[in-house]
């Protein structure tokens, strides 16, 4: 017998890497909490025409990626019905806030989510058949203030929040705006006629959008085709008064909160009912597959799908990426204390297992060190496992100074006892993270 294999495009998920897993979603979930998002947990199949609708036709997820198949009839005379895996989790929100009649209250509706999505496409390094996605949606009557540009830059401030908190260093954030739909259409237009000499020196796929949905030949990642598509007009130009207003909004709430970003001016995005604001977040220590999540506004989707007027912005990270992203990082630099504790001396042992847990009931991660060491043993040690060292001899016991060095700077502070457990928290400079 021919031994069974999961099925290609699909992982098992082993310990230890299963603890990374729950960390990224613990972090989630604290970080989601305090911007007070509440959890939704949506099936994992629903009816095809959910996201035939809610996705659209002619994207690649809907036109060439979906797990697909007839139910079963129960009865002769029921028509056997088309099912699907879902492949994202935005238009099954929507579908629930437009069967729990969520909008009802008035208020708007913040709801994350965390599970697996399924999509047919050609495995390799951070893309597979089932694959994870952290997610989240603010979405609401307009009167809630939904369509506000205060919730795109406020959605974008805590992914920024949520990556650092993860310790996931160096990631880009490019963002722009599609427009209204009407501005869509009229840029689609705008696209077709320029696309029209081009198409033909371009991949198939970007010959069948040229003619089918333009705006997508923008997504083409053939690298004999980007040339060109540097050439092609920016949606920018097609933009309305409001729409441009709405945009500038959202960048000046970024740059009053610090949010670094970049204007990607191709960055349209794979659901055909994206309006206005639209993101990504990449990292460079990805390769090819460089995205960790995207997202944007989709002001006509719950109409798109028989719902009322619900304005909406949501994204989804890969949570496959994340991990792979935080195990690079962590190759590069693994995860120190935040201080060695370095008695001078054995009759120091007893001063410094108090000082350490003064520090670990701070919530900061402590080695303690042994008095018995020589000093040059003690720096050592402390190198290699923190990012600190804090030396305790009689002086320091005394004066309640105390000598902390810095291994990335190699810079020496003294610190008051009282102040030391604020310092040691401080962000590392450099070299290793938490
Ligand atoms: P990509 O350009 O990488 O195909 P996408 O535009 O299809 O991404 P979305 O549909 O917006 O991606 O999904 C949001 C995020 O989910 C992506 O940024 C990526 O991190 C992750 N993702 C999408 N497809 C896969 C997959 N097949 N395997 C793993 N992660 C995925
Ligand atoms: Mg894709």
């Amino acid at each position: 017998m021919t031994t069974l294999k999961a099925v290609r495009g699909t992982r098992d998920l082993l310990p230890p890497e299963t603890a990374l897993w729950n960390r990224i979603e613990t972090v989630a979930r604290s970080v989601f909490a305090r911007y007070n998002f509440g959890e939704i947990r949506t099936p994992v199949f629903e009816d095809t025409a959910l996201f035939a609708r809610g996705v659209g036709e002619e994207t690649d997820i809907v036109s060439k990626e979906m797990y697909t198949w007839e139910d079963r009839a129960r009865a002769q005379s029921e028509k056997p019905q088309s099912l699907t895996l879902r492949p994202e989790n935005t238009a099954g929100v929507v579908r629930a806030y437009i069967e729990h009649n969520l909008g009802q209250t008035g208020e708007l509706q913040k709801l994350y989510y965390i599970g697996p999505q399924f999509r047919r496409e050609r495995p390799q390094k951070g893309r597979y058949r089932q694959f994870s996605q952290i997610g989240a949606e603010v979405i609401g009557p307009a009167s809630a203030g939904s369509e506000s540009p205060l919730r795109d830059a406020e959605v974008l401030e805590m992914l920024a929040t949520l990556l650092d908190e993860l310790g996931i260093t160096g990631w880009t954030l490019h963002i722009n705006s599609v427009g209204s739909a009407a501005d869509r259409v009229r840029y689609n237009e705008t696209l077709r006629e320029a696309l029209v000499p081009l198409a033909p020196k371009m991949c198939v796929d970007c010959q069948r959008r040229a003619v089918t949905n333009p705006l997508r030949v923008l997504d083409c990642k053939v690298p004999e085709d980007q040339p060109i598509i540097d050439t092609l007009p920016r949606i920018a130009d097609s933009l309305d008064e409001a729409s441009l207003a709405h945009f500038a909004a959202v960048t000046a709430a970024l740059d009053a909160a610090g949010v670094p970003y970049t204007r990607n001016h191709r960055l349209v995005r794979g659901l055909d009912y994206y309006t206005r604001t639209t993101f990504e977040f990449t990292h460079g220590g990805l390769g090819a597959q460089n995205a960790l999540l995207g997202g944007g506004r989709y002001d006509g989707l719950s109409e798109a799908i028989g719902g009322p007027k619900a304005p909406g912005i949501g994204f989804a990270m890969g949570e496959d990426r994340l991990v792979l992203t935080l195990q690079a990082l962590e190759a590069a630099a693994p995860p120190r204390a935040d201080a060695y504790v370095a008695p001078l001396g054995e009759s120091l042992n007893p001063a410094a297992l108090a000082l350490a847990r003064e520090l670990r009931r701070a919530g900061l991660t402590v080695e303690l060190g042994e008095g018995g060491f020589r000093l040059k043993k003690s720096f050592d040690a402390a190198d290699k496992t923190a990012r600190r060292i804090v030396i305790l001899g009689e002086d320091e016991l005394q004066s309640g100074i105390l000598t902390v060095k810095d291994f990335a700077t190699s810079t020496q502070t003294k610190v008051p006892r009282a102040e030391l457990a604020a310092f040691l928290a401080a962000p590392a400079e450099g070299k290793g993270h938490k």
